[in-house]
């Protein structure tokens, strides 16, 4: 079976509080070798952490703060966040970025709030989780000086075109890709993403939002990258395995994650 990384998911949040086990269960049934549990706030964070010690070596957590919560315009939230990474029992910032779709925090506050993430990730050298929203242009000047000082990560559910790629790749970034990229009229997207060399591509669900087909307008959960990646590999000819094979491995290198998880997960 195909081995896959769900690299951007919210599996701690409490939509999967009922049938967690269940849930894991599947993934794992999937194929699934790992998952990033992406933090929106310190709290989630904290969730994130817990699910880690729950699924060691399978569940992975990061601290940081949503460009849309009010938490990022928080001093003391960031504070939460500081400590939390310097922990170092987290595997990625963020998810940090810009989103000028939802404008409950003014931009400013954002960009404020992404430039702590960017000099915190450099300095840990851990990767960055990036957001975007309607603000592809602002995010990709602000990425800008932050190649020389050793920034790297991945813009996470990417839905923009062909070249947004050229430029993301330019700074040495990872595109992720989720269940948009399934949706049938998005022949564009699809044409977009398949310029991403393998090395570089990871697959994603942002669960619990943004099913891919054949599950589109239920709950998402990890199980269904798998679904992600069978569209993507068949839209590069690719075999599936194969095609597993590179993103897992570039999930496992941007995100410094065990090449195996233990036999006895529980
Ligand atoms: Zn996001
Ligand atoms: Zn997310």
């Amino acid at each position: 079976m195909p081995s896959l990384v769900d690299t951007h998911c919210h599996l701690a949040f409490s939509a999967f509080a009922d049938d967690l086990d269940a849930v894991v269960e599947r993934a794992r049934s999937a194929g699934l070798v790992g998952c990033v549990a992406v933090a929106v706030d310190p709290e989630s964070a904290e969730a994130a952490l817990a699910l880690s010690e729950q699924f060691p070596g399978w569940a992975h957590a990061t601290s940081g703060l949503h460009p849309t919560e009010a938490a990022c315009a928080d001093p003391l939230a960031w504070d939460k966040v500081n400590a939390q990474l310097r922990g170092g029992r987290f595997v990625a910032v963020g998810e940090t970025g810009l989103d000028r779709f939802h404008d409950d925090v003014p931009l400013a506050t954002q960009q404020a709030s992404l430039e702590r993430h960017l000099g915190l990730a450099v300095e840990l050298d851990l990767p960055v989780i990036l957001h975007c929203r309607d603000a592809f242009d602002e995010l990709l000047e602000q990425l800008a000086p932050w190649r020389a000082r050793g920034v790297r990560g991945v813009l996470h559910c990417f839905t923009g075109d062909a070249a947004h790629i050229d430029r993301l790749l330019e700074l040495d970034l990872h595109v992720g890709v989720g269940g948009i990229a399934t949706f049938k009229p998005r022949d564009d997207l699809r044409a977009a993403v398949r310029a991403v060399p393998l090395t570089r591509l990871l697959v994603e669900t942002d669960a619990p939002w943004l099913a891919p087909v054949p599950h589109r307008g239920r709950r998402n959960e990890p199980a269904y990258v798998a679904d992600v990646a069978s569209c993507l590999a068949a839209d590069r000819e690719l075999e599936l395995e194969a095609f597993c094979d590179a993103t897992t491995q570039a999930a496992r290198a941007l995100f410094n994650l065990p090449s195996a998880a233990p036999a006895t997960p529980r």
